[in-house]
Order: structure tokens, then C-alpha cells, then sequence
């Protein structure tokens, strides 16, 4: 297997950047802000109180479910147990449990592309068959029940289902999330919907959760979510996946036997977060999306570059298709995997070439950034690209 190309390109940009060369980095999805000081205090508590210093249950402390589980219900209004909480290192941890409680060799995971880096590489842990099915700006980067309909087989076992989307910043209306849930029911397809951009969400767009519009498929749907995004809190490490109770009891034992409890300092952390204040939560929205219509209104200006404006997350994804192909600074620029390559090279711009996400032609450029990074790393590119 390969190593996170996300992550890979994150720790390339922050290790020239200590070594003084001014890179600015597009890679990795990172809020630029510090975590709210409310959360930050509350783990310097947790620190200093020595019941913190022992072990914990494996799924989670007690008060931290019944947060998510509470938390669930007031933000996508889906009424789930403490016992279906299974808090994880990571949003990625969570992922990577599910995958391995539910997938049988050979059993197929139909996965949307443009598709976040580690979807297939996990369902491949598990020994199950990523199918990729592929969307283009021309829809929006959003699937529908036709083309999911085309890629279904008998083996076909599990959607990943995906809004606001990594890496496209796309997000599904309603009637669309309805119509994939009830699709996913009606063949006894599971579904494991990612929510962790739920709150990172722009202009008329809205949040749909699968299993509160189509109820027939949450019997069958799993919800992975997190403090990262919505919190700044990536380092923190503390997301947390929701199941069907029988799969909840699977995960735990898993859990009990390759991790035990996530760090119980940056457990409090991530209570504070969900039960205290949330007007930290709405600045930094405003932040990104102020830079996300920066980034749009800049990026469409260079010439061969196509912009689809994304409505969640914290990711532009415009295809480069273009500028491929063209005499570049000495040399002819045929891939966005080599285009990712020299801009590094060239202009110390870091970004995550398509490739990663399935999707060659198109880049990923985070805007969680600082304003004024954000600006002179488009700059640096529109100038590198002579458009
Ligand atoms: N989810 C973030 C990203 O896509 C974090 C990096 C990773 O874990 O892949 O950049």
C-alpha cells in the first residue's frame, strides 16, 4: 500500500518550511486557527486530574457518547443511543474500524470519485474491492441513482456517501440524499456517511443527513463524524463512528484489542467542544468562506484553469486540464501529478494533485489557510502558469 498522499504532501510543505524555504501549503485539510482556548482549557484540566492519568473504556467515556449521541440529535437531528458511540483516534480510526467489521473479502464498496485518499486504501485493508464511481464537474462532482445503479453488483455490499465532500466541497440537496437512501434500502446496500464537514457549509446549501431523510436506510447506515474540522482540533485526534448496535459491539471489541481508549485528555477536549460554546464554529465559517470566494474568484482568472465553486468544506478542486500539455517554465507539464511537482519546486506552492483523489486533471487546493497565504499562493501559481 501507499502512504496518505494528503499527509505526504502536508509533511513535505511543513518540512521545507522549517527548513526556511517560504512554502505555502495547500495540502493538507488543516484549519490555519488555533482550537477555541474554552477547549484548550478544558483539557488542561483533564491534565492536571489524576482519575485522567488511567485507563478508560475502549468505546469511549461515558459522558463523551452521551455528548455525541446528544450533539446528533440537535445538529442533523438523528436520535441514536450512547451505546451506538464508538469514539476513535480520528475520523480516520473510525473509518478504518468500520471497514474492517463489515467487509468480507471480496465484497465491493462503492466509493464516488473524486474520493478522499483513504476510502479505498482502507476498504483494501480489509480485503474488500474499491469501486470507484466516477463524477465530473459537468454534475457538480455528485453522484446519483442511476450511475450507482450501474455499478451495482450482487457482491456489492457498502456506499460511502460523502456531503460536503472531500475533496470536491460538494453537497447534495436533500431530494438527492433521499433518493440515494432510499436506493441504498431498498437493495440492502450499507451506508457509512463521513459528516465531518456537516457545519462547514456555504450560501443556500444545506446539511442532509442520510438516515433522518431516509429513515428505511439507518438500520443499515453508519455515521462517521469528528471534532477536527469543525473545532480546529486535527492534532487533537477524536472522532467517533455511530452504528447499528450489534456493529457497535463488534468495533468495540476490535478496539479493545488493537488501541483501547483514545488519549483521555484530548477526550474532555472534544466534550468541551461539543457541549460549551459554539460561537467559534460560526467565526471560523465565516473566515473560509470568505476565502473561498477568494479563492474561486482568483483561481477562474488563470487561464486554462476551470473552477467548479464548491458549497462545504474547506476545499477548491479545479481541473487544471488546460494548462496540461504546455511549455512551462522549460519544460512540457503533461499530468497534474507533475504539475503538483514543479509548482513545489518552482514556487513553493504545495497542493494535492487529482491523481490522489482518483480524478487526474483536476488539483486539490485547501483554503483553511491565512488570508494573505491564500492570496500570494494562487498569485504564485497564476504567475507560474503566465495566466
Ligand atoms: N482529511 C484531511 C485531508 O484530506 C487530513 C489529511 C488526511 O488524513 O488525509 O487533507
Amino acid at each position: 500500500m501507499e502512504a496518505s498522499p494528503t499527509l505526504a504532501v502536508d509533511a513535505k510543505a511543513k518540512a521545507l518550511k522549517a527548513a526556511g524555504e517560504p512554502v505555502i501549503g495547500f495540502g493538507a485539510g488543516e484549519p490555519d486557527f488555533p482550537t477555541p482556548a474554552n477547549i484548550v482549557e478544558a483539557a488542561q484540566r483533564a491534565a492536571a486530574d489524576p482519575a485522567t492519568h488511567r485507563y478508560s473504556p475502549a468505546a469511549g467515556l461515558p459522558a463523551l457518547r452521551e455528548a455525541i449521541a446528544a450533539k446528533t440529535l440537535r445538529d442533523t437531528g438523528f436520535e441514536v443511543a450512547p451505546d451506538q458511540v464508538t469514539v476513535t483516534n480520528g475520523g480516520k480510526h473510525a473509518l478504518y474500524n468500520v471497514f474492517q467489521a463489515l467487509v468480507d473479502p471480496g465484497d465491493e464498496v462503492l466509493i464516488p470519485a473524486p474520493y478522499w485518499v483513504s476510502y479505498p486504501a482502507q476498504v483494501l485493508l480489509a480485503d474488500g474491492v474499491p469501486v470507484a464511481v466516477p463524477t465530473t464537474k459537468e454534475t457538480g462532482f455528485r453522484t446519483s441513482v442511476e450511475q450507482l445503479e450501474e455499478h451495482r453488483t450482487d457482491r456489492t455490499k457498502i456506499l460511502v456517501f460523502v456531503s460536503p465532500s472531500n475533496p470536491t466541497g460538494a453537497v447534495y440537496p436533500a431530494d438527492e440524499v433521499a433518493a440515494i437512501g432510499a436506493w441504498a434500502a431498498e437493495h440492502g446496500i450499507w451506508v457509512i456517511t463521513d459528516e465531518i464537514y456537516e457545519h462547514l457549509i456555504y450560501g443556500d446549501a444545506t446539511m442532509t443527513s442520510l438516515p433522518v431523510i431516509a429513515p428505511q436506510a439507518a438500520p443499515r447506515t453508519i455515521v462517521v463524524n469528528g471534532v477536527a474540522k469543525t473545532y480546529a482540533m486535527t492534532g487533537w485526534r477524536v472522532g467517533w463512528s455511530i452504528c447499528p448496535l450489534e456493529i457497535a459491539k463488534g468495533i468495540n471489541k476490535l478496539q479493545s484489542q488493537i488501541t483501547s481508549n483514545v488519549a483521555n485528555v484530548a477526550q474532555f477536549a472534544a466534550l468541551e467542544a461539543l457541549g460549551g460554546s459554539q460561537d467559534a464554529v460560526a467565526e471560523m465559517r465565516a473566515a473560509f468562506d470568505r476565502r473561498r470566494k477568494l479563492a474561486v474568484a482568483e483561481l477562474s482568472a488563470i487561464d486554462g484553469v476551470d473552477v467548479v465553486e464548491p458549497e462545504g468544506a474547506f476545499y477548491v478542486f479545479p481541473s487544471f486540464e488546460g494548462v496540461l500539455g504546455r511549455e512551462i517554465a522549460g519544460r512540457t507539464v503533461s499530468s497534474t501529478l507533475e504539475l503538483a511537482e514543479v509548482l513545489l519546486e518552482q514556487v513553493n506552492v504545495a497542493l494535492v494533485p487529482g491523481e490522489a483523489f482518483g480524478a487526474p486533471g483536476y488539483a486539490r487546493l485547501s483554503y483553511a489557510l491565512g488570508d494573505d497565504d491564500l492570496a500570494e499562493g494562487i498569485a504564485r501559481i497564476a504567475g507560474f502558469l503566465g495566466g
